[in-house]
């Protein structure tokens, strides 16, 4: 029997890798290997039709050494305990690579969304808030949209806890929208600091980035703006970009001679990251299978989409150009694919630094939120920036005086500060 994949075990198995790397005190590792408190409940929900279903929630807060809990909020049939578990201690080490006063939190619903009405899903949004308000806030835990929920379900969130608590509350959720307390640059984040990393990067490794060409898997919120800054930032071509076609069923890659040009493509795309083929074939563009993108000419790949895209079997298709690869999304390379960077010197600028530009500026609209000001976006992108080259730098500093890999360089560098932050308030 095949046994099935555990996202918790193997995050726990992570960490006690890099806490032995680091000689971390058994006592303390022991605090960090599992979360700090756990919350599962049950929503019931009046449906359309009058009925009443009930509802699986979670809330997962994992550490909060250095600051308020912070993640997303998943919709998703398949979702578990365990997935959410592993997804909240991934956030603790996200936002203290990030160097965010943030600890690490994740949440969800076990529901298909697509099969809700609007009224359902704004009922199943403030139910899980109903149940969860005593335990988030703007100073406890500050949850946020990730897979299948939307800047609209954290205006309801919000609205449904600023009522609860009586008072408008706009920072105990991010990822609201513009004109909803929402913060300038939050689209952009995610892909844009994707490419301050790789920026960094390619000074470190002296490559030009104007005579650089990057492959890119998806072409969502994180893709299109990666694309975009990897052009109008870095002077460099886009080879390409990929999508999952929800009318055919499968993935395509799709290219042009001299570069794709994403602002165009991003008016052939669905809200969903689906690029309208025949649209696409109309303006020139090659349409070859999914798979197509790793093997492309490129000095950098970044796969955007799915975890595990880059693993035993597709690694074995990369070009010999490659250089360095970019995770903008989480969890995209298997560790056969970290083997496979090691032996041919492939520079990888793992996940929870390269994607973490998203969380960063959910901490600018939190600070924001606080203020009761808003920043121009120029601001916002221009912070970002700075907060993520530090990061990128730090990472480096440690993989150089450690002689270790970037990702595990970078888990050093976030347990260290997370354990740290535990000894000076005195918990071990
Ligand atoms: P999205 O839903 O906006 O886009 C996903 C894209 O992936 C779409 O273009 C879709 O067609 C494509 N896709 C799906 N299956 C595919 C396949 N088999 N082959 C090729 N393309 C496929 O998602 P997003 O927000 O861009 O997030 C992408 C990844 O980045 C996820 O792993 C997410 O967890 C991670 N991430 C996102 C953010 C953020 O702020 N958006 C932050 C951190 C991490």
């Amino acid at each position: 029997m095949v046994e099935k994949f555990n996202e918790f075990e193997m995050a726990q198995k992570q960490f006690d890798q890099v806490a032995k790397l680091l000689n971390l005190d058994p006592q303390v590792a022991e605090v960090l290997r599992w979360p700090m408190r756990e919350y599962s409940f049950r929503i019931p929900v009046r449906m359309d039709d009058g009925s009443i279903k009930v509802f699986q929630g979670f809330r997962v807060q994992h550490n909060d050494a250095r600051g308020p809990n912070k993640g997303g909020i998943r919709f998703h049939p398949a979702e578990t305990f365990d997935m959410v578990r592993a997804l909240a201690t991934w956030m603790t080490w996200k936002c203290a690579v990030a160097d965010i006063p943030l600890g690490g939190g994740k949440g969800g619903i076990v529901v298909d969304p697509a099969t809700l009405s609007v009224g359902e899903k704004e009922r199943l949004c403030r139910g899980w808030v109903q149940k969860m308000w005593k335990n988030i806030g703007p100073r406890q835990d500050v949850p946020a949209p990730d897979v299948g929920t939307t800047p609209q379900m954290m205006g309801w969130m919000m609205d449904e806890y600023s009522k609860l608590v009586g008072q408008y509350t706009p920072g105990v959720f991010t990822g609201k929208p513009l004109g909803g307390g929402g913060s300038e640059g939050r689209t952009e984040a995610t892909g844009y600091g994707v490419i301050y990393t790789v920026r960094e990067a390619m000074k470190r490794l002296k490559i030009d980035p104007k005579k650089s060409v990057a492959a890119m898997q998806g072409f969502g919120n994180v893709t299109q703006y990666a694309a975009i800054g990897f052009i109008e930032m870095l002077g460099g071509t886009v080879a390409c970009v990929s999508c999952w076609d929800r009318t055919d069923k499968c993935a395509y890659t799709y290219s042009k001679e001299g570069g794709i040009d994403p602002h165009f493509l991003m008016t052939i795309t669905d809200q969903y990251g689906t690029i309208d083929r025949k649209a696409a074939e109309k303006a020139g563009y090659k349409v070859e299978d999914g798979e197509a993108w790793i093997g492309k000419e490129a000095d950098v790949l970044m796969p955007g989409a799915l975890s595990g895209a880059v693993n035993a079997e597709t690694v074995k298709k990369i070009s010999k150009r490659v250089k360095i690869v970019a995770e903008g999304a989480n969890g995209p390379c298997t560790p056969e694919a970290d083997e496979y960077f090691k032996k041919n010197n492939i520079f990888d600028i793992p996940d929870f630094l390269c994607n973490a530009g998203g969380v960063t500026c959910s901490y600018f609209e939190s600070v924001q939120n606080d203020a009761n000001f808003y920043w121009p976006k120029e601001e916002a992108l221009q912070k970002l920036d700075q907060k993520m080259t530090v990061a990128f730098h730090k990472v480096l500093d440690m993989s150089i005086k450690q002689k270790a890999y970037m990702r595990d360089a970078a888990y050093m560098v976030a347990i260290d500060s997370v354990a740290k932050a535990m000894q000076l308030r005195g918990w071990v």
